[in-house]
């Protein structure tokens, strides 16, 4: 075939991967000679503590790339290829690769976070002074922008709608695999001198407790857990809200750095949807959900910091010192109630909260504690694994009524009740709450409302060994429709 490019540079960012590779596969036909590269990111990385887990998560998928990528080409007889790496302000470092390799065109993956987008315009500002193209694809989620929109030509705020028309539309075309192996003779050799994935020492980070966790890294370590989760995906809808149970597939940050394809995934879902699997047919809605929020961030960019219906911007949050103590209790897991407090825990250990429980604290940050929904998107945002701006703004928005198809304001979780419901024997508030776990199960749930003889057999002070409640949960419900009423008649 002939190819339009000599030479052409992919730029690696949310898409971790070699095979099902959007901007790799029209890359490797584009030009005759391919090369890869992923920048370390000094503007992302610099404000991060010197312990994060996606960082370390991503430079060990780089291993995984770059290894694939030496072997992809040496099947086609190229020997010396692999990923080539770079640490400072990405839009700078392509730029001077793309020049030092001579090419003429840099190839990488939408990114439609806000931030994304203004580095995507300067690099391509600085790429055209170097005469450099920059061409960017849909590869993160199946449907994205403009894809589906309603009648009138609009993006959906509603999920209902938004998923039936994403059903409707979706065919073996959109679900399709971008295939990179057979072209993949077009994989350049790397120049004399590169040196391979830098340890994380070498970009200013230490080890954090990512290898203890059961979160395998690169696109082997996505498949690993999909081959585990797809043993229990007819299961799914049944497990999937229970915290003490392995219910979800747990491949958040697989998807939020692209070392698995959605495509891949979604293809396998609606496959065993159509076959009859309820199973696939709640988890295919769910990886439905997170293209919808990403085309909501793309149709309505103010959500990043802005409540998505305007009205909810009257809503007076509580501040000051007494606010700040309260947002310290959540955040540490001791505010006295034991589902939130043990969700809390499990993101600070793991970096991973189970989906409810992300529910349940974010409704309980605001609607019980009557803090700004901002605070705890950016404490969720620090410390999850799987962040993504899209999903966690979604979420938070939805949990605190200010959203696009959110939870009525009026309607407020009551978490013990959450409790009782999903964590019924307490078996997931004992993991993480040891403190507690010679409560009998009628009681774990509301240690606060057992009898002082009871919690004396079970060796709990409250007080002492496990905190009491920081706030009455009736009051805290009537301050928070209170502080809600002002949206009434407004269109909240
Ligand atoms: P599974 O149940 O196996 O779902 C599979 C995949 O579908 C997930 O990995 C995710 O990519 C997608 N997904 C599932 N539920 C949602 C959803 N409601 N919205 C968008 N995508 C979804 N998800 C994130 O990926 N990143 C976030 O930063 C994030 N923050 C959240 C914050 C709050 C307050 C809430 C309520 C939800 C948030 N979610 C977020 C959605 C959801 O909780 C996680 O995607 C899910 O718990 C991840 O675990 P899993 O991979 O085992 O999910």
């Amino acid at each position: 075939m002939d190819k339009a490019l000599d030479r052409a540079l992919v730029w690696l960012r949310r898409d971790l991967r070699t095979d099902d590779h959007a901007a790799l596969h029209h890359a490797l036909r584009a030009a005759r000679q391919v090369w890869c590269a992923f920048v370390f990111d000094t503007a992302l990385l610099d404000p991060l503590p010197r312990q994060d887990r996606r960082v370390e998560f991503i430079r060990d998928s780089l291993v995984g790339v770059d290894a694939a990528l030496r072997a992809l080409a040496a099947s086609h007889g190229v020997d010396g290829a692999g990923l080539l790496l770079r640490h400072g302000v990405a839009e700078h470092e392509i730029t001077v690769l793309a020049r030092q390799l001579g090419a003429s065109a840099v190839y990488a993956s939408h990114d439609d976070d806000p931030a994304a987008l203004a580095r995507d315009a300067r690099a391509r500002g600085l790429l055209a002074d170097a005469g450099v193209v920059l061409h960017t694809v849909k590869d993160h989620v199946v449907f994205e922008r403009d894809e589906v929109l309603t009648q009138g030509g609009n993006g959906y705020t509603v999920f209902t709608p938004y998923k039936k028309a994403w059903l409707q539309k979706v065919d073996h075309f959109y679900l399709s695999a971008y295939p990179v192996a057979r072209h993949a003779a077009a994989l350049a050799p790397l120049p004399a001198g590169s040196s391979g994935v830098p340890a994380l020492a070498d970009i200013g980070f230490e080890p954090s407790n990512l290898h203890q966790l059961r979160l395998p890294s690169g696109p082997a370590g996505g498949a690993e857990l999909l081959d585990d989760f797809i043993e229990r995906l007819d299961r799914y809808a049944d497990t999937r809200d229970f915290p003490a149970v392995k219910g979800p597939s747990y491949l958040g940050p697989h998807l939020r750095f692209g070392t698995l394809s959605v495509r891949r995934l979604a293809r396998l879902a609606h496959e065993q949807m159509v076959g009859g699997s309820r199973g696939a047919e709640v988890w295919l809605s769910e990886l439905i959900w997170r293209d919808f929020y990403h085309q909501i961030l793309h149709h309505h960019p103010h959500v990043v910091g802005h409540a998505f219906k305007p009205v909810f911007e009257r809503v007076r949050w509580e501040h000051g010192r007494h606010a700040d103590a309260l947002f310290a209790a959540w955040c540490e897991g001791r505010t006295g109630v034991p589902l939130v407090d043990a969700a809390m825990h499990q993101l600070s250990q793991s970096g991973y909260m189970h989906n409810r429980l992300r529910m349940v604290a974010a409704s309980f940050l605001c609607k019980h504690l009557g803090l700004d929904w901002r605070r705890g998107e950016a404490w969720f945002a620090l410390h999850l694994n799987d962040f993504d701006l899209a999903a966690n703004n979604g979420g938070w928005q939805w949990a605190a009524s200010t959203g696009t198809d959110a939870q009525p304001w009026f309607r407020i979780f009551n978490p013990v009740t959450q409790s009782q419901k999903f964590d019924a024997q307490g078996r997931f508030i004992r993991r993480y709450l040891p403190q507690l776990a010679r409560l009998p199960d009628e009681l774990i749930h509301a240690p606060w409302r057992a009898r002082p003889v009871d919690l004396a057999a079970a060796g709990v002070r409250l007080g002492h060994d496990y905190p009491e409640p920081v706030v009455d949960l009736d009051e805290a419900r009537q301050r928070t429709l209170a502080r809600y009423a002002v949206v009434k008649g407004a269109g909240g």
